[in-house]
Parts: C-alpha cells; structure tokens; sequence
C-alpha cells in the first residue's frame, strides 16, 4: 500500500484508498481527476505511525512517498518519490515497538538440507547469520527462536509450498518470496564491503554469503538509504547454545504464560529485574540461546556473586544503569537519520552515566566487573559534541530552532543578535512614540497576520500623526497602525529567524550525521551495558529468593537440592512451596517414573527440573539448596493438553508430534519432559504407547527423562528397566478428604485419588456417590478376576490394574493386542517408535 504525504495530511489514493478507507475505517472521500474521481482517504500526518501501524499488524506494507522538490521552487507537479517501504520488519519506530523485545527480519536462502539464515534487527543494528545442514524441524526450531514478524524466503525457497505452509503455521508471521535480478546481484556485491567490512571473514560460505546479499538487498530496496548501524555481522552455530525449540520454550512458560500469552507469569517476567530496556532485550534472547560453553557460564556466575557479596555495589549499579535510555536503539535510530534534538540529549545523558559506571566496577574488587569496566567506552568526544551543539531542553520539533546552543556557531549567533536587538529596538520604540505621540496607552503588538503594529485605543485616535501612521487594522475600541521603520525592522527580524530556524536544523543535522559516525561505537557500549544489567538482576532475583550458585559441569549428573518452581515460588504466598530434590543420571537413575494423582504437583516438579537447568546454562543462580547441572544440549517437553487450534491438530496428534520430536532428536545430553503422554486416546492404547516410548528413551536414546503418568502399572516398569526409578506425588487421606503434600518420594504411587479430586473441584455430590460405588464395583470385580488367574505378587501393589499388564510387559510392548487395534494415528507412532 502506498501513501504519501501532502501538507499536514497522510494520503492513500486509487485501491490504495478503498483498501485503507476499509481497513482503517476511515472515510473515503475521491477528488477530481479530470475525466474521473480519484478516490482517496487521509489522515493526519501526525498520527500517520498509528494508522501505519494498524495496516503492519494486519499484515500490509506501507510505501511512504514524500515531495522531494521543494514546491516553491519546482515547476509543474512537484516530483515525488517513495522514499521508504515500511515493513514487519523494518520498523524502528519507538512508538511502533516494544522496548523490551527485538523486532527480527529473517531470510532463509538455500536448500532443505543445507539453508542459511541471516536475521537482522534494524531497530538495534544487530545482524546475525548461521548454517543449518540437520533438517526443516531444526530450521524451523532456530526460526522460530527469533519470533520474527517478517521473513524474506529466497524464490526457490519460497516455491517449496510444503516450506512456506510450515513456515506459516509455526511463525504466524508475513512471509516474502524475494530474488535478484543479476544486474541487482551485481550492484549488491559492489556495495557489500562498505555495508560491512567483516563481510569476508564472517560470510565463508557461498551459502552465508547469499542469504546476508539476500537480505541487504532486500533492507536497500525497502529503506531507501544508507544503512550506518547495520554493520555487526556475526556468524554463530546453533549447536553451540541449548537447543529449545518451539513447543518446550510455550511448555516451560519461559517468555510467556500458557494460559494467557502473556508475559506476568513467565520465567522472563520472574528474571526481568533490568534497569534497561537493552536489558530486558538481551536477557529475552539469553533464555531462547542458553549456553553449552562451560567457561562463558562461569564467567557469568562469577560476575553474579561479584555483586551478591557486595548489596551496595548492586544497589549502586543499579540506580546508574536507570538512568542509562536505551543507547543500542538511539544509535540506531540516529544512524538512520530519524532522531530529534531530546534523543540526541538522551544519548549525552546517558553517557554521562558512563564514567562513573566504569569507575564504581573498576574499583569493586571483582575479576570480572573490573574487565567489564574497562571495557566500556565513554565515547567522551560523542557527548562533548552533544554538550556543546545542544541545548539542555531542546523542543521535540527539529524545525522549529531552539536546539542549538548559544556560542557554537558563530553565524547562528549573528543572526539571534539581530532578531534580539531588533525586539529590544521595537521595545524602545514603543518608548519614544509615546513620547512623540503623547499617547500614553499606545502600545506595540504582534500577530501573525499583520507582524508587528502600533496600537490605538479610539479615546486617543486624535493625537496619531496621520502622515506618519498608516491605518492597519480596526478593532472595536482601537485601531492599529504601522510605520515604514517599524516594517523595516520587522522584516530583519523575520529573516533572521527564519534563517536562524533553517540554520538550527541544518547544525542540528550535521551534529547527527557526527555522531552517527559513531553508532558502532554507541552500540558496543550498549551491548556492554546491557549484559552489565542482565546480570545485575540475577544477582538482584538470587538475593531476593535466596538462589545459589549451581554447580554446572560437563560430566553426568544432575542433582537437585531442595529446588523450587520459579515461578510457582514467587507467586505462593508464606514460604509454603514444597522444595523437592531430584536426582538423575546416565547409570542408574535415567529416568524417573513420577505417578501421583492430577493436582500433586508432577507437571510443577517437571517443568521446575527443566527451569533450574535452563537458569543455570544463562548463568543464573537457582531455585534450590544446592545444585549440580550436567549440561543439556536440548529440553523436549511434551507438557499439558493445549490442543493445536490453529494448526487445526488434535491433542493427541500435537501430544504425538512432540513425543515423536524428541524421540528423534534427543541425545544422551538431552533433558526430556514427557506429562501423561498417551492419555489423548483410549486407556490401552495409551498405555502401550507410553510404556513402548520409555522403553525406547531408555534403550536407545539415554537421555534423562522425568515421566509423569497417571498409568499405575508402568511402576512394574522398574522391575525390567535398569535406570528407571518410580517417584511420587505424596499425598494423604485426611478425613475421607485427599490432601496433597507436593512432596516428590521413592516409590510409585498407590492409588489415583481421580473422585477426590474430582469432589475438590466442586462436582455434584450425587456424582460422587455414584463414582465411588462404581469403583467399588470394579474394584471387587478386578480382585476376583486377578485371583482367578493367580496374578504374581508384583500385581497386588493395591493398584488398580485395568488388565493383566505384566502379561503385556513381557511380551513385545508394540506387539500388544491393545496397540493392534488401536485407531490409525496410535499404530503408526508406534510403528515409528519401533522402527
Ligand atoms: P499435576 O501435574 O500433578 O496435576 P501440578 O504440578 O499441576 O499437578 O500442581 C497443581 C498445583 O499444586 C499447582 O498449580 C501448584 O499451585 C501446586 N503445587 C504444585 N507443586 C507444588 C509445591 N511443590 N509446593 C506448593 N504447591 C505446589
């Protein structure tokens, strides 16, 4: 959609106006165009951001087209020309994004099997490029990971429709099919090295060296101008961090909620404890890439417990990072030449923060902190120049003048001389004409019709010198009046000011174009500071919920102590969250079998396990006594019942998609979550599905599973699985009523307390009744049919066995009679299993 700007107006004109009259609900007006009314629409041009915005989030692109003549001196229509395309994932708008989250424009380029992505933030400058040879699902995991609101598919790519349709439901973003013509390629290749000058030792690839052409074409052809900021272009590998991919990052809760989407109730939310917007941001994208390197962990745990052994070093730290604005995106902002006088202020301000910042962590003591102290750059000439140059309280406008300081340039100073003497000669007229005219009231005014005039009440209109006075303007009880001196003046005011306007905007820009020669250097502060403060709020969150520092290595075991939920701590009032321990490793204890009944606590025990973990490889300190974490290369979860209703998938296909996910990728190193999975289908098929999985987890993968089920017999599971261990959910009959202690102990779980729950929440008491006398039923029937049959010992744990399952576990779990019947999507997951 194109608009372009007219006046003080916004205006879409032809099908553009009709769509965005329609869209916009604004009204839709047309003007004459000779033979036919052109249709058109409009909105202020001061509001435009808002309208443009709603037509980016519905999906749009928005061409902006401005005069580029001036119109007093061009002749006939006045050229124009679209001077930016606005896009998904282009804006840099403050007021278009949230401060606390990157704004991500991704491009794949490549084949399925061996695809490049390169992912840039033009509201920050970062750009970020990496090769994937192991699949679509990792693609698709490490796309994801950047929540992009646009991605540029090479054509070839975007021709792939399986691609694009799977793009489209994981990303729920807008999606460009994008390709050079060879004269552009050409052009492109020509402009690289000045875009970045690292290009040749970060691009090795022909592969990596397409997708960043790809996408630096694809930012010229929509922005429009050079592009200062974007220059930080950094190759990594995905298998270097902790791979989350989609469905664990919603599971575990760790941007935002379930339940709402929201980010209150996250483990971001919990962790957020930054003074800075740049923070926030960095902290966001620490929790989608958690470390895997040892030393980097450390370094981070070291700088944390720098600042919780010295609470006023944190406190102080902290009271300077607030006053830090959001430097990465300034810099961004002023590099792409869309900034005013107040935000160039914001970066002297800031900057002025810096010393004292690099002084305070130079003398606390800390190996770390003082490295990063020594590492920030004051950039001491960009806020001498922005002191100098600028006022202290410079107006929003940057074409109204009143930014620039008195005495930085001696021209501008002139001509503010000439417009105060001129002001200071009309008061003294004023003075002398009263004097002549002995007219005491006589006054001098100014309008912006008129410009300045002598007024006259009409008591006196007799004394005015007629010969010298001409008559102006008549008012009710005076009349106005001007003399040729007074015009004279008047008219070298005028020009001054306007001269000195045009020369403000034009110093002011030159100050600009100044210190975004800087920018790079604006953003390395910035990310300095922003790392400075994430880790500042661990120390601030570990002093506040009393974490420790865990103990992470890269030998087997994971040993929680008393460790807590997060977030379920924080929001639990009175201390009353029950800590738990957990212990897994390779030898022995791979897996723990976790019964209990709904509500005990087994989903909080999961996920809190995986939380502790992630927390540690950021760097955090934990939720627990103490905690020793074997690095994990990637978390699977399989968690809740969300069904998939976008993706228009059932619960059991979305249960059996990420089982199968993490039944493919996971690795010894791998840290898997799987909630009562199976019991989206029929209770046999269910079980024989969930017993087949952690049989093949425990064969074949070796990675350590937490498994929670709500199958009573998979306990016998011990018996025959040398690493797998059976915990529970403790919980006790209090009156005929169950009370759940949240206590995870040895041992399975003996019975399932589904009626009591069931009468918790609230179910009719007739219901119940009934519920219970059936049980009954079925229980009485269950013991007489299993005496009949002389069941071993290990049956009678007083569970209740739905059919003789030790039978089943002997035999070949997938050859069960259960599964052989089961409806076509259970068969074949299990057939995949067995395969
Ligand atoms: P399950 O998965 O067994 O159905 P949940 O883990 O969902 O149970 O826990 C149910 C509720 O019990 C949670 O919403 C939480 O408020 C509470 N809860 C769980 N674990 C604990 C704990 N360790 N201490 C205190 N409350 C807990």
């Amino acid at each position: 959609m194109a608009a372009r700007r007219s006046g003080a107006r916004f205006l879409p004109y032809f099908e553009d106006a009709e769509k965005a009259a329609e869209e916009l609900e604004i009204t839709l007006t047309s003007r004459d165009g000779g033979n036919e009314r052109i249709p058109m629409c409009g909105v202020p041009y001061h509001s435009a951001h808002t309208y443009v915005e709603r037509l980016i989030d519905k999906g749009y692109k928005v061409a902006i087209c401005e005069q580029i003549e001036n119109p007093a001196t061009a002749k006939g229509v006045v050229k124009r020309e679209v001077v930016r395309v606005i896009t998904p994932g282009t804006i840099i708008e403050e007021n278009m994004l949230d401060e606390r989250e990157n704004n991500f424009l991704l491009t794949l380029s490549g084949s399925e099997g061996e695809m490049a992505l390169a992912a840039v933030d033009l509201s920050t400058g970062e750009w970020h490029v990496t090769e994937m040879t192991d699949g679509l699902e990792f693609v698709l995991d490490e796309a994801s990971s950047y929540r992009p609101r646009e991605i540029v598919l090479e054509e070839k790519l975007a021709q792939n429709t399986a691609l694009r349709e799977k793009l489209e439901t994981r990303l729920k973003c807008l999606i460009t099919s994008f390709t050079l013509t060879p004269q552009e390629e050409a052009e492109v290749m020509k402009e690289m090295p000045r875009q970045f000058p690292d290009a040749a030792d970060v691009c090795k690839t022909p592969g990596l060296e397409r997708v960043v052409r790809l996408l630096f074409a694809y930012l010229q052809q929509t922005q429009k101008r050079t592009l200062g900021h974007v220059q930080r272009l950094r190759r990594y590998d995905a298998k270097q961090y902790m791979m989350l991919d989609e469905s664990a990052r919603r599971n575990l809760e760790l941007t935002v909620t379930l339940a709402d989407g929201k980010k209150k109730g996250s483990l971001l939310w919990l962790l957020d404890q930054t003074a800075t917007a740049m923070g926030s941001r960095l902290l966001r994208r620490w929790l989608d890439k958690p470390l895997l390197s040892l030393s980097e962990i450390k370094r981070r745990q070291n700088t944390v417990e720098s600042f919780l052994s010295d609470f006023i070093l944190l406190d102080e730290v902290r009271d300077l990072l607030k006053q830090v604005y959001d430097l990465e995106r300034l810099a961004a902002r002023i590099a792409y030449g869309s900034t005013n006088a107040r935000e160039l202020v914001n970066v002297k301000r800031s900057l002025s923060v810096i010393p004292q910042l690099r002084e305070r962590l130079i003398n606390s003591g800390s190996r770390e902190l003082v490295e990063m102290g020594e590492g920030l750059d004051e950039c001491v000439d960009v806020r001498e120049w922005i002191a100098s140059a600028i006022v202290d309280e410079p107006p929003v406008s940057v074409k109204e003048g009143g930014m620039i300081r008195e005495g930085f340039h001696e021209k501008l100073d002139e001509l503010r001389a000439i417009q105060k003497d001129g002001k200071s000669w009309i008061a003294g007229l004023e003075q002398r004409e009263k004097e002549k005219t002995g007219i005491k009231s006589l006054k001098i005014g100014y309008n912006r019709v008129f410009g300045y005039y002598i007024e006259v009440t009409k008591s006196n209109l007799h004394l005015v010198p007629e010969d010298r006075y001409q008559r102006k303007q008549t008012l009710a009880n005076a009349e106005r009046f001007i003399t040729p001196e007074l015009k004279e003046r008047e008219q070298m005011i005028l020009n001054a000011s306007e001269k000195s306007v045009e020369m403000e905007y034009e110093i002011f820009a030159e100050v600009r174009a100044k210190v975004a020669e800087q920018a790079a250097r604006l953003q390395r502060l910035a990310e300095s500071v922003a790392e400075l403060d994430v880790l500042q709020a661990f120390a601030l969150v570990a002093k506040k919920y009393q974490y420790t520092r865990p103990r992470v290595h890269a030998e087997d075991g994971l040993k929680i102590r008393a460790g807590r939920h997060p977030v379920v701590e924080a929001v639990t009032p009175g201390g009353e969250f029950v800590a738990n321990d957990a212990d897994l490793d390779a030898r022995d204890r791979q897996i723990l079998l976790i019964t209990g009944p709904n509500m005990a606590g087994k989903s909080t025990y999961m996920r809190q396990v995986a939380l502790i973990t992630i927390m540690a490889q950021i760097g955090s300190f934990v939720p627990a006594d103490e905690a020793e974490i074997a690095i994990v290369d990637r978390i699977f979860t399989r968690i809740g019942a969300a069904d998939d209703l976008i993706g228009g998938r059932s619960t059991f296909m979305v249960e059996m998609a990420e089982t199968c996910h993490a039944l493919k990728e996971a690795t010894p190193r791998s840290l898997i979550l799987l909630d009562e999975v199976g019991r989206g289908t029929s209770t046999y098929d269910g079980m024989a599905l969930a017993h087949a999985i952690v049989e093949y987890i425990h064969d074949q993968i070796g990675a350590k599973t937490l498994f929670s089920t709500h199958y009573h017999e998979l306990t016998g599971l011990e018996e025959t699985l040398q690493r797998l261990v059976n915990v529970h959910a403790q919980c006790i009959e209090k009156n005929g009523k169950v009370v759940f202690l949240h206590r995870i102990i040895p041992g399975g779980a003996d019975r399932s307390y589904g009626i009591h729950v069931a009468e918790l929440a609230g179910l009719p008491a007739t219901v119940i009744k009934r519920a219970k006398q059936l049980l009954h039923e079925l229980e009485g029937r269950m013991e007489s049919e299993a005496t009949a049959k002389e069941t071993t010992a290990e049956d009678l744990s007083g569970q209740l066995s739905l059919f003789d399952y030790q039978g089943v576990q002997k035999s070949d779990p997938v050859q069960a009679p259960a599964v052989k019947e089961a409806d076509g999507i259970g068969a074949e997951i299990v057939q995949a299993v067995k395969e």
